[in-house]
């Protein structure tokens, strides 16, 4: 039998039973004949408190080890659940023995028990899940990973495994890593070209960007379908809201229009917040206490509160209002900046704002043209602090529309050959998004960067462990 976690041990009642808890020593406290050794496992946020009463009987053992522990130091303690004295907690562990697992000497361990900065853990992601905050971001991750299944799964939507590796680019979603074994040296030495019909794939291929139009082909053959994998985009920006390699939800519904759009992506995001405030209670506490101030408050008026719509037209009127407010002046036509996403969510919406109808110029072929020939069925919706979460349209799903928008854009007809066959045969409105999960998870635990939403960030220089 594995051994019961201090969540599990957390939820029974204390009266008085024999356990076992193992895990690692947080603090330890004397206090005249008491000793007090706070154990945690990472399965909850808060650990455990286990009591040594120097009155009672214990043996040598238990006294070296005792003297011995420190922060980090992995144990077996085994005692009572018994009611708890103190403060804050219900039950605690009247504790008989102790045994030291793996030491931890305090003048190596890296993480001691003061508090470290973000930017020396990142040096150390190897340990910093043993700390508060990354345990606490590992725990909400953990849960919303299953919670989008969840959401999906439970509106009939099927998950769709799309490729990792790709010869189609989503035009434009964001530069490619490559993906070759051809011999980089060699061709340097030879000063040829590379030849990629000598490739491993017999044509130039790297790291998808998007799972966006596999997705697609599925929607229209399965009529709802969603992918959940890593996406890979060789972004040259240090930004806090960038990464190389990220986690992206990809939803697409057939028979689907932008509104539909907009109400799912609304709904998936509610339910998605509700999911980590009520499951994720006391991680969300800790954030709302040491990260975000309000967080909890905030995570709640945006599940209670209907989202802000506004075109794109509408937005730039309002960004030009207060033109002398940023660095880059808005016009209309411009991509939004994120200084504009940020004055949109804090000043106008006061909370969240899908921005919809962008000039076709700055979004992808495949989106739905207006009639006024001028602007597309694009959805972005922008969230406080972080400015763009999600991302996404309606499809144009008429053939020729579809064809003269590659040509107007210098692009191959005949390398979008497959995807223009869902417009030939069977063609169907259809609509979908991509949200970005990192982005998700710093929305959620108030985490400033992205590079500490990821167990191990890749991004420009950064590829350790
Ligand atoms: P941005 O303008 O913020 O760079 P984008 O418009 O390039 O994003 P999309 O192609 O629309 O992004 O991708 C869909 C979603 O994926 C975005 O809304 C965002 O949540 C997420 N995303 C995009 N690029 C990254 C990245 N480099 N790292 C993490 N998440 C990303
Ligand atoms: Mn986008």
């Amino acid at each position: 039998m594995i051994h019961p976690l201090i969540r599990e041990i957390r939820a029974l009642p204390p009266e008085s039973q024999e356990l076992t808890v193992r895990g690692w020593v947080r603090t330890k406290r004397e206090l005249k004949n008491l000793v007090f050794v706070e154990v945690s496992d990472g399965s909850c946020f808060g650990g455990i408190q286990c009591t040594f009463d120097r009155t009672g009987r214990w043996g040598e053992e238990t006294e070296k080890a005792l003297s011995a522990i420190s922060t980090g130091v992995s144990v077996e303690i085994t005692g009572k659940l018994v009611p708890s004295p103190a403060a804050g907690q219900e039950a605690e562990l009247a504790a008989a023995a102790i045994t030291i697992i793996g030491d931890a000497p305090a003048d190596q361990y890296p993480l001691q028990k003061k508090r470290h900065s973000l930017e020396f853990l990142r040096e150390i992601a190897h340990l910093r899940a043993r700390t508060n905050t990354f345990g606490a971001v590992a725990r909400v991750r953990s849960r919303l990973a299953f919670a989008v299944h969840e959401f999906f799964q439970s509106r009939g939507f099927q998950y769709i495994h799309t490729p990792i590796i790709t010869a189609s680019d989503a035009e434009g979603a964001g530069a490619m890593f490559q993906v070759t074994t051809l011999d980089l040296e060699a061709l340097a030495k030879s000063g040829k070209p590379p030849d990629y019909g000598k490739d491993f794939f017999g044509k130039r291929s790297g790291l998808t960007v998007s799972g966006q139009l596999e997705a697609e082909t599925y929607a229209l053959a399965l009529s709802r379908v969603y992918t959940f994998g890593p996406t890979f985009r060789a972004e040259n920006s240090n930004t806090t809201r960038h990464l190389a390699e990220f986690w992206m939800i990809e939803p697409e519904m057939a028979f689907a229009r932008l509104e539909d759009n907009m109400v799912l992506a609304e709904d998936f995001l509610k339910f998605l917040l509700s999911t980590a405030l009520r499951d994720n209670a006391e991680d969300i506490a800790f954030f709302n206490a040491h990260i975000e101030k309000d967080l909890s408050g905030v995570l709640r008026s945006v599940v209670d509160t209907p989202f802000v719509r506004m075109t794109y037209t509408d937005a730039v009127t309002e960004l030009e209002k207060n033109a002398q407010s940023f660095e880059f002046r808005p016009y209309w036509g411009c991509d939004l900046q994120s200084e504009h996403e940020k004055f949109l969510t804090e000043n106008v919406a006061q909370g969240p704002v899908i921005v919809t109808d962008y000039p076709r110029e700055i979004k992808a072929f495949y989106m739905k043209m207006n009639d006024d020939r001028k602007t597309v069925r694009a959805m972005d919706v922008l969230v406080p602090r972080l400015g763009e979460i999600i991302g996404g349209s309606e499809r144009e799903e008429n053939l020729s529309a579809l064809e003269e928008r590659i040509r107007a854009l210098g692009m191959n007809l005949e390398d979008y050959s497959w995807y223009l066959d869902l417009r030939r045969y069977g063609s169907a409105p259809h609509a979908g998004f991509g949200l970005g999960f990192e982005r998700l998870i710093q929305y959620v635990t108030g985490m400033a960067n992205i590079r500490d939403v990821i167990p191990y960030p890749r991004a420009v220089g950064q590829v350790n462990f």
